[in-house]
């Protein structure tokens, strides 16, 4: 997905580093904070993509109880803890709604979060200035630092 097709709504919002939270693994640069349509209490982390080999779908799809969407259960590759889900059909519903095309989220009380910041390290990194996943040269920069 490209810079331009991310709806307006979403280009404001800060770009989270998540870790697991029962082994410290980042499963995720690219975050976005989300609260679920259907359940405004339940606070999630989305994103476009996870971190490379860092989560795994576990076996056999399910069906979400408030609409068709068909979901995969995520688990952390590290410790196998499940952390999150991933929409692995979604429904018309869904695709209608005004969403921001990420289908991998990470329920907030098994990660933790961190916001990004920018390259200079001066300002908080907004999913606006986020290059998109082949471009987001950051990631690849942070990667390599890291090894
Ligand atoms: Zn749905
Ligand atoms: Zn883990």
């Amino acid at each position: 997905m490209s810079k331009s097709e991310l709806h307006p709504t979403f280009r404001e919002k800060n770009v989270y580093s998540l870790d697991c939270i029962f082994c410290g693994s980042n499963v995720c640069r690219r975050g976005m904070k989300a609260v679920l349509l259907a359940d405004t209490r339940t606070e999630m982390y989305s994103t476009d993509i996870p971190e490379k080999d860092a989560v795994d779908l576990v076996e056999g799809g399910i069906l979400t109880n408030h609409c068709a969407c068909k979901i995969n259960q995520l688990a952390c590759i590290a410790c196998g803890n499940e952390i999150g889900y991933t929409v692995s059909r979604p429904c018309r519903k869904c695709l209608m709604s005004c969403n921001n095309g990420h289908f991998w989220m990470y329920f907030s009380s098994c990660v933790n979060a961190s916001q990004r910041v920018n390259r200079a390290g001066e300002e908080l990194l907004l999913w606006g200035d986020l290059p998109s996943v082949g471009e987001d040269v950051s990631v690849i920069f942070e990667t390599e630092c890291f090894r």
